[in-house]
């Protein structure tokens, strides 16, 4: 240990010194109070022994001046004096002081106060280790090393606080990446999570050492940057985190790609609390997501009130079925070659009594995020499956009804045994039913959704591939799954006769679907031109506002009782 001694009488130093270098400790030696004080500040010793009686600044004055210098540290105190009553000791130990030794004392009471001091000295060094840590894990995300929320939260406060003080600007980046849960899904939480490191090494490459980041949530991180001079320099630093991320990620032996959305708020703005900034970059954020992502968003005024709107519909939703605002229309499907109605497609709509008409675009993105799809779908499903029982115990056996479905539903536990006991219960053979799956999510090439499908498939219900063209369609992928028929996109069909290119790709992609095995269904056909197109090429079938809009069920029956839909048709 090193002890510090401070005494003003020479043979008492000539003899501690002795002593305590004879139990080998490294020794320091003040003649007064000041010197020890000095000597305290230079060399930090483990111990220290003072003298009660000094001239100029005595033991005990020494002691409390010492005390108010330290600031984690603790030093045991031990003082030395001749006579010790009470008064004394209770002044000693006021004054910081944790033992006496009277004098004269022997080699071995100092040996044991010294080693009791120690001992309590290393504990107390233990505790504060261990303190420290616990203050490190608590402000920290043991994924990432970064920041946790907690951290985020009080940084936030003392940040503001900062800016307000030195009328500083600053800008919290809120970030969320896209479509992160489909690579937690498809991927494992294994290399989700490896992400997710990766990701936080990329962000602290675009930071400056005293901007602030940190982990608030699965996939959400916040950014603080500190005195920004100007929108600029945000934008600068918003698009290197887009492009640093986009950049191709190898975890694991996985390709990955992945972008991200950024909800920007400035402080300060129009009065601005630590909630309202953080809910405001969130806003943002989301309609950063919202309109495609791998973008950023400054917040706006006119961003929270679209929001607040969002947020109505949101709750408005979660009554529409209650309310039996939802219906279905029916778009017939025809055999291009004979016109004859083969099938129909189930369309959902939302009867809003004020806003009128919401289309399924608007509010079915709005069901998956706020998680009540599957409640919809199941009810999609049951009303689709319930009217198509009637249309085939009304005498039409051969026609197929198609249900779109989500591709989240498949992630729900029993959905195979959900449409088993569906048809089971409204009595529609499951031939009659299809289900129509939108390739535009990745979720679909799963090997889950391969399981899914499969057993969904073993039922003996078909599923086609909706909106394709436009999403990951990969022919590797698709002969994996037991798909039976491709619907191509609308967006191909409208300029198919103007645009050349489109021409060609949807020559192709009916040939080339039609030599795999699968049935092709052309969405969105609008004019003759379109329909004469496809029928020199030979799409078998086709759907379209030129053939028919999505009709009333009233219409649909009607369309059916004109015979147009016959037994003679194939199967
Ligand atoms: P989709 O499955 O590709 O459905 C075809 C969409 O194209 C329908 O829009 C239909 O009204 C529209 N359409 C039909 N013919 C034409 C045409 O000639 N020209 C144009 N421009 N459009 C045409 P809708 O009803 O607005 O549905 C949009 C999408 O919403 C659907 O696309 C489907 O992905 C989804 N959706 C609809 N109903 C449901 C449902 O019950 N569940 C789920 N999960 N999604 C649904
Ligand atoms: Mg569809
Ligand atoms: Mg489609």
């Amino acid at each position: 240990m090193k002890i510090l001694i401070a005494d003003d009488s020479k043979t008492t130093r000539a003899l501690l010194v002795e002593s305590l270098k004879k139990l080998g400790h490294e020794v320091l030696v003040a003649t007064n109070g000041q010197e020890a004080i000095d000597i305290f500040q230079s060399q930090h010793p483990d111990l220290l022994i003072l003298d009660v009686i000094m001239e100029g600044i005595d033991g005990f004055e020494c002691a409390k001046r010492i005390r108010s210098l330290e600031n984690d540290v603790w030093i045991p105190i031990i003082f030395l004096s001749g006579a010790v009553d009470d008064e004394n000791i209770a002044k000693g130990i006021n004054a910081g002081g944790d033992d006496y030794l009277t004098k004269p004392y022997s080699e071995i009471t100092l040996f044991a106060k010294i080693k009791a001091m120690q001992r309590i000295s290393d504990m107390r060094s233990k505790l504060y280790e261990m303190t420290k840590k616990l203050s490190t894990l608590s402000s920290t995300d043991v994924l990432t090393g970064i920041y946790n929320r907690l951290q985020f939260d009080k940084s936030l406060k003392e940040k503001m606080a900062h800016a307000d003080r030195y009328n500083q600007t600053m800008a919290l980046l809120f970030l969320d990446l896209d479509n992160f849960k489909t690579i937690n899904d498809t991927l494992g939480h294994y290399v989700g999570d490896l992400l997710l490191q990766e990701v936080a090494k990329r962000l602290d490459t675009c930071l400056r050492i005293d901007d602030f980041l940190s982990r608030i949530g699965g996939d959400e991180f916040a950014i603080i940057l500190t005195e920004v001079k100007n929108r600029n320099a945000v934008i600068d630093v918003a698009q290197k985190i887009i492009k640093i991320l986009s950049e191709p990620y190898n975890l694991s032996g996985n390709n990955i790609q992945i972008t991200a959305s950024i909800g920007i708020a400035i402080y300060p703005s129009s009065d601005t609390t630590q909630k309202n900034l953080v809910q405001n970059s969130d806003i943002a954020m989301y309609y950063a997501k919202e309109s495609g992502g791998n973008r950023y968003q400054f917040y706006t005024e006119e961003l929270s009130n679209k929001h607040d709107q969002q947020v109505h519909l949101e709750n408005e939703l979660k009554y529409a079925m209650e309310r039996h605002e939802l219906c279905l229309t029916y778009q017939p499907i025809y055999n291009l070659q004979t016109r004859d109605v083969v099938g129909m497609e189930a369309l959902l709509s939302w009867k809003h009594p004020e806003l009128g008409l919401i289309p399924p675009a608007t509010f079915i993105p709005l069901a998956e995020e706020i998680g009540l799809i599957d409640y919809i779908g199941k009810w999609v499903l049951r009303a689709a499956c319930e009217q198509a029982a009637k249309w085939y115990l009304s005498g039409y056996k051969n026609f197929k009804l198609s249900v779109n479905l989500s591709p989240r539903q498949l992630l729900q536990k029993n959905l195979p045994q959900q449409i088993a006991d569906m048809i089971k219960d409204t009595k529609l053979p499951a031939k009659i039913l299809e289900l129509e799956l939108t390739e535009t999510s990745p979720l679909i090439y799963s090997t889950l959704s391969e399981v899914v499908l499969k057993e969904i498939n073993e039922i003996g219900i078909k599923i086609s591939l909706d909106d394709f063209g436009t999403g990951y369609s990969s022919l590797t992928h698709l002969k994996r799954l037991p798909i039976s028929a491709i619907k191509i996109d609308k967006s191909f069909i409208h300029d198919v006769t103007t645009d050349p290119n489109n021409m060609t790709i949807v020559k192709s992609m009916i040939s080339l679907s039609t030599d795999l095995g699968f049935n092709v269904i052309a969405e969105g056909i609008e004019t003759e031109t379109q329909l004469q197109f496809l029928i020199e090429n030979k799409c078998p079938l086709g759907q379209g506002f030129y053939l028919s809009k999505p009709l009333s069920t009233e219409q649909m029956t009607q369309l059916l009782e004109q015979g147009k839909i016959s037994s003679t048709m194939a199967e």
